[in-house]
């Protein structure tokens, strides 16, 4: 543990996931790995900041720590804003990322037109004591008519940032996706929580330049 630093246990055990939220967090947040034993929570419920909770719960209630997750979607106009919340399962309960960015190109290429999208996340750091943040964080974009680039995790290879210069978040920089993407917004915005609930933690009279 970081002598000093607060302590977040990563709800997430995907690595794609999991080096984003290191990259923002370091030097801010003592940040552990899920411990292996702790097994994955069923995402049932309707909304990500829903499912979020219930990952960020179940790692409290498993740890006795402090805990961190998220939880995203693709929200695809042409689709009525599918996969949204089941982004992960978009195409079958035990499908690959590869499957779910085959999927769409196929359901994109039959609907036409319009390829607008955006991601969406949320984020919760939830403590023992039942308190917790939550922020969101919203990247829009669209959704390439093939995949692109070998970077990244999910959908990243067909979904192209507004915010960008065109190429598609696979073939981005960690730095340059994070910049842009609905996950780096959403950490900016926990650290920006973080950073006011530790100044209202400081004791009265405190030196805030400590
Ligand atoms: P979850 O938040 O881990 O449940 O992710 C939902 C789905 O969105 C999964 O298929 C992920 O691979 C995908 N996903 C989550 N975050 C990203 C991202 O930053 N880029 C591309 N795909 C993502």
């Amino acid at each position: 543990m970081a002598a000093g630093l607060p302590t977040l246990v990563c709800a997430s055990a995907n690595p794609g996931k999991v080096a984003e939220i290191a990259n923002l967090l370091a030097g801010v947040v003592d940040l552990l790995p899920r411990p292996p034993e702790v097994p994955d929570v069923v995402e049932d419920a309707d909304t990500l900041v829903g499912n979020a909770r219930l990952k960020a719960v179940a790692l409290v209630a498993a740890t006795g720590l402090p805990a961190v997750a998220d939880d995203t979607g693709l929200e695809v106009d042409a689709l009525g804003g599918r996969p949204g919340v089941r982004s992960a399962r978009y195409a079958g309960e035990h499908c690959s990322d590869v499957d779910n960015r085959a999927k769409l190109l196929d359901e994109l290429a039959l609907a036409g037109g319009d390829r607008s999208a955006r991601f969406r996340t949320s984020l919760v750091v939830r403590w023992p004591d039942g308190s917790e943040i939550v922020v969101d964080g919203v990247c829009e974009g669209h959704i390439t008519a093939a995949e692109r680039g070998d970077r990244g995790f999910g959908y990243d290879p067909v979904f192209v940032p507004i915010d960008g210069d065109g190429r598609t978040f696979a073939e981005m920089t960690l730095d340059e996706k994070q910049a842009v993407s609905h996950r780096g917004r959403a950490l900016r915005a926990l650290l920006h929580e973080l950073s006011a609930r530790s100044g209202r933690n400081r004791p009265c009279g405190a030196d805030s330049s400590e």
